[in-house]
């Protein structure tokens, strides 16, 4: 056993979220005086606020049964790079990731702790219901099936960043130099023992949401390219089919002129031909594109957030 008790660091990426940061200590303060026997960490990553959100941490700052640290990022970076930031300002023996909407509920950390004392390095949350429109669950639910099929590794369905991971799992996650992160397929990546543990997704507590339509495009494709090269391998069967269909074609043409039949006006056929392979380049070279565009950023070697300032509260 330890002698002193483990410190467990709690990261909380935040864009303009004023509405709910008084919620999120209240309950925080709650759910932690019911688990005793750790020290607490709050690590709170603005990824480019402009609303009250400071104020509102300074107000209730003294409601939090730990350290707090604030990692303010120099602009808006998106989720993804402000939870690598956060993971990489955590001190703990272990860190949960959590979004600041309470959609994540901390009534779920006893069970990751309890599969940490077992020994699982790695515990995510998974969704059992989803209290979202229809529209997201859809995608959300298409999304992690597509994704497990292409997907060179085996992630887990409807597991968000939402759990638990060791230090040495984090460790490793925030060593990684990749550009275009999903901190999910990274956890996934890395191995280690891995278990998850289920629960009810609530509404969004207070404020809207702050992922648009484009930022969950871009998790999606970091997701299909970041983990898969099947892509490019399906430019290859699409040229193979293109090329195929072309061969029959012509012998199809071949076939009818021995037959002596006269030649077809064929403007149709040719139209669609060209339309036909047109298309297909395009999709192989918007696919190649994805790819080049990712090495593209990598051979940069921009960093993925730049922090502003890191103050301890
Ligand atoms: N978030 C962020 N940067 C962004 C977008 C979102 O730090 O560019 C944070 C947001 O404040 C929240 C979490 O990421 O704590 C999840 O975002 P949100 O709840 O808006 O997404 P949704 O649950 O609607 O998918
Ligand atoms: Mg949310």
């Amino acid at each position: 056993m330890h002698s002193t008790p483990p410190i467990i660091s709690l990261v909380i990426p935040f864009l303009n979220e004023e509405a709910v940061l008084p919620k999120l200590f209240l309950r925080l303060s709650e759910e932690l005086a019911r688990i005793p026997g750790y020290h607490w960490e709050l690590i709170l990553v603005d990824d480019g606020s402009t609303d009250g959100s400071h104020q509102a941490i300074r107000r209730h700052r003294s409601s939090f049964p730990g350290t707090v640290r604030l990692v303010q990022l120099a602009r808006n970076f998106g989720h993804q790079p402000a939870v690598m930031a956060g993971l990489r300002a955590c001190r703990g023996d272990a860190s949960i990731i959590l979004d600041a909407d309470l959609q994540d509920p901390p009534s779920v950390f006893p069970a990751f702790l309890e599969k940490f004392r077992e020994g699982f390095e790695v515990v995510y949350a998974v969704r059992q219901n989803r209290k979202e429109s229809l529209w997201k669950r859809v995608a959300y639910g298409s999304f992690y099936r597509i994704f497990r099929r292409f997907a060179d590794v085996e992630v887990p369905l409807d597991a968000g960043d939402f759990g638990l991971i060791s230090r040495a799992v984090r460790d490793q996650i925030i060593t990684m130099p990749e550009r275009d992160v999903l901190v999910r397929g990274l956890r996934t990546w890395v191995g280690f023992r891995q278990t998850g543990v289920p629960y009810d997704r609530p509404e969004r507590d207070a404020g809207e949401t702050k992922y648009t339509l484009a930022k969950l495009i871009r998790l999606a494709a970091a997701g299909f390219f970041g983990y898969s090269t099947l892509p490019l391998r399906l430019a290859t069967w699409l040229g193979l089919l293109a090329a195929a269909s072309a061969l029959i074609y012509g012998l199809y043409v071949i076939v009818t002129k021995l037959g002596g039949q006269a030649p077809p006006p064929g403007w149709a056929s040719l139209a669609l031909l060209v339309a036909f392979f047109g298309g297909i380049q395009l999709i192989c070279i918007g696919i190649v594109g994805e790819y080049i565009g990712r090495i593209y950023q990598q051979v940069q070697g921009r960093p993925l957030y730049v922090v502003a300032r890191e103050t301890e509260l």
